[in-house]
């Protein structure tokens, strides 16, 4: 229940990639054999693949480590290429800590970062938005669907802001590819940070999608080496994981109306069963425009770090998982306007392509009674 987090590697991507480590160990860089051309070829099939999932061409698709790699590529490499153009940079409260902590970066390097706040769904305001956009902004970053929370923001809005006022566009639509139609060309994204272990690929790799032309996004940079990956990203491929990928978006394309479905109808089932069971518990985000997968609730006066522990049995997680690497708070719970009610007592629960029906009654069955005991009250009964 913590698929938010990371997922499953499908079987079909698993068994694309196995072929890759042993017999075909070829290093896509080498051109002078055998080896060397049927990974270069397994390279260009996933780069098409990952390619189609968003609308893009195969040339603007850039294979990193993930998508915390893509996001520091995405934000350094505009920082540093367009500093004659100017120095500020747009974001929001409730980013990604790759982008978060991207930007405080570069304002200990002398940019200027503005932090857009987020409404009670976690919406930027788009006039907000239009009002803090200056001579001197660079990049806009927002992200597509919140990893906490699991709002879908309105990105074609803020894209369409960015195009007019000729400020590049960047989204971490980690989150959201694979589960919802994403086209960079109609949508006018101009880059687009995406990872594979969020989409039933595996870890490790990730890609950025960088705008060639209208307008052609330059970027400085950010690994030095053998030029590969256009000169953006220097380092040997890593063939399995790429080819993984490629396979975990093909299958994504083929069955996103499924995979739709199914997360829906588990997520709702789990939250009506809840509801019928849990009081005075309520929804963070967005109560449709979020991702069909994420389910965030805060259940009052109960401390979610002692529930969780209650539940040991099962795989919860009160914020994303590299939030929870620290005791700090949650950053996107602090920055909803009713942060004092639900910080504390918020949990996250995210289903798959791979949940079923038993596993989430299962679940539902075991938080009622954990909630109650905690409370010091006798458990509802559905
Ligand atoms: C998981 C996640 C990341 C980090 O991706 P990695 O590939 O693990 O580096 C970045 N942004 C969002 C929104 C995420 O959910």
């Amino acid at each position: 229940m913590d698929n938010n987090a990371t997922t499953r590697v499908d079987p079909r991507v698993l068994g694309a990639m196995l072929p890759y480590f042993s017999e075909q160990y070829g290093n896509a860089a080498s051109n002078s054999h055998t080896f060397g051309w049927t990974a270069g070829d397994a390279v260009d099939k996933a780069r098409t693949q990952v390619a189609e999932l968003i609308g893009a061409d195969p040339s603007e698709i850039i294979f990193t480590s993930g998508a915390t790699e893509a996001d520091n590529l995405a934000l350094k490499g505009v920082a540093e290429a367009y500093a004659e153009k100017g120095n500020h940079i747009i974001t929001t409260a409730i980013e990604h800590k790759a982008v978060l902590d991207t930007a405080k970066h570069l304002e200990r390097e002398g940019k200027s970062v503005t932090y857009l706040p987020v409404d009670q769904y976690g919406m930027i305001d788009l006039q907000q938005l239009k009002d803090s956009i200056t001579e001197r902004t660079i990049l806009v970053s927002a992200m597509y669907g919140n990893n906490e929370i699991g709002t879908l923001d309105n990105i074609d809005e803020i894209a369409e802001i960015c195009h007019e006022r000729g400020v590049i566009f960047h989204t971490d639509a980690t989150q959201a590819i694979g589960k919802i139609p994403i086209n960079v060309k109609t949508q006018k994204i101009d880059l687009m940070s995406l990872t594979a272990h969020k989409m039933y690929g595996p870890k490790g790799i990730g890609a950025l999608y960088v705008r060639r032309k209208e307008p052609r996004v330059r970027l400085a940079l950010q690994m030095d080496g053998g030029g590969h990956e256009h000169g953006m990203r220097s380092g040997t491929l890593n063939v399995p994981g790429i080819v993984g990928f490629g396979e975990a978006c093909q299958v994504c394309s083929q069955e996103m109306e499924r995979d739709r479905a199914h997360t829906q109808g588990m997520r709702d089932r789990l939250w009506e069963q809840i509801q019928a069971t849990v009081p005075d518990v309520s929804l963070n985000g967005h109560p449709t425009q979020r991702l069909s997968n994420n389910l965030s609730i805060a259940i009052r006066g109960v401390d979610a770090d002692a529930l969780l522990a209650s539940l040991s049995g099962v795989a919860l997680s009160t914020g994303s998982a590299c939030t929870s690497a620290s005791v700090a708070p949650s950053h996107v719970l602090l920055a909803l306007p009713n942060a004092a009610q639900v910080i504390g007592s918020s949990i996250r629960l995210g289903v798959s392509r791979f949940t079923t029906k038993a596993e989430v009654d299962q679940v539902a069955s075991l938080i009622a009674p954990a909630v109650a005991r905690l409370r010091g009250v006798a458990a509802v009964t559905p």
